[in-house]
């Protein structure tokens, strides 16, 4: 990215909630054994008039220095409960989201609260809803922890996304238990290499002792779709299965593919 463009993110990003110029997207992630929607996971985008399509590879690290994660991180769930609730109200009630928390939100003594507020103002409960976090959150610092222990205890799953590409890991389980392990697109991506195998194997492995499901993500072929399937893993999300999709193309998928 050069530093004219960043800068222009950085300007532009201040003012991007206020000017509604965020809007999710939503993938589904497939049960291995009924090859079901089990859950979708929100992920963010955001359109500016000068800018266009910013992907949140690029402007996610920019929002995390300049401090408004947290509030682009609380639009995001309050946004993905709203939607989650219109698709409850619509029938499809078995439908879950999973929504990505940044480390200045997981942080924030208030957490957790707007986590159950936005489940409580779209009368949806909590086992409709999981939070993915990353390895590089530090859960030592602020409220982070607290929020985890709360919002698992009513009921939230929690899991832990790019599962071994951070510095955490291990230190993670001692502290509260998790729900999912997700696979990093990269180790399914080289799945072909044998280290990648290895690490796939002892993830699942892992996930399996401690009583975690996996998702694998990005999932793009039938191969990779079949050795994962094949090593016991739990669900799968890629575009082997679905891209992202908006919430009206989402609705359409609900439609074909729920009942
Ligand atoms: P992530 O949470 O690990 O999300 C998975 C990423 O893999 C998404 O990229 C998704 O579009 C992409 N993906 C899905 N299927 C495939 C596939 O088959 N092949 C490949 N190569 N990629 C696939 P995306 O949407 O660009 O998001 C990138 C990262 O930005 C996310 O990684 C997450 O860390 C972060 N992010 C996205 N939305 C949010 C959000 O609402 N809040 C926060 N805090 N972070 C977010
Ligand atoms: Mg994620
Ligand atoms: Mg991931």
């Amino acid at each position: 990215m050069t530093i004219n463009f960043k800068s222009e993110i950085c300007r532009h990003l201040r003012t991007a909630v206020d000017n509604e110029e965020f809007f999710l997207c939503y993938q589904p992630i497939i049960d291995s054994r009924t090859r079901k929607l089990v859950c979708s996971e929100a992920l963010i985008r955001w359109k500016n008039p000068v800018l266009g399509i910013v992907s949140p590879g690029e402007f996610i690290p920019v929002a995390e220095k300049l401090g408004n994660m947290e509030s682009i991180g609380n639009w995001v769930m309050e946004s993905a409960c709203e939607q989650l609730g219109r698709w409850h109200q619509t029938g499809y009630r078995e439908c879950s989201l999973s929504v990505n928390v940044s480390a200045l939100q997981l942080q924030h003594p208030d957490f957790a609260n707007v986590v159950l507020n936005s489940l409580s103002a779209n009368d949806l409960t909590s086992e409709h809803l999981m939070i993915e976090i990353t390895e590089n959150i530090r859960i030592d610092k602020g409220d982070a922890l607290d929020n985890l222990l709360k919002l698992r205890k009513e009921g939230i799953k929690i899991s832990i996304d790019d599962f071994g590409t951070g510095y955490n890991c291990m230190k993670y389980f001692q502290k509260f238990e998790c729900d999912f392990l997700k696979i990093d697109v990269d180790f399914v991506n080289g799945i072909k290499k044998g280290i990648n195998k290895i690490i796939i194997d002892t993830i699942i492995k892992l996930a399996h002792e401690i009583d975690a499901a996996v998702i694998a993500e990005g999932v793009e072929t039938r191969e990779q779709y079949e050795y994962l399937a094949d090593k016991g893993c739990d669900m799968f999300q890629g575009y082997y299965f679905s891209k992202p999709l908006s919430a009206g193309e989402m609705l359409d998928y609900l439609r074909e593919k729920l009942y």
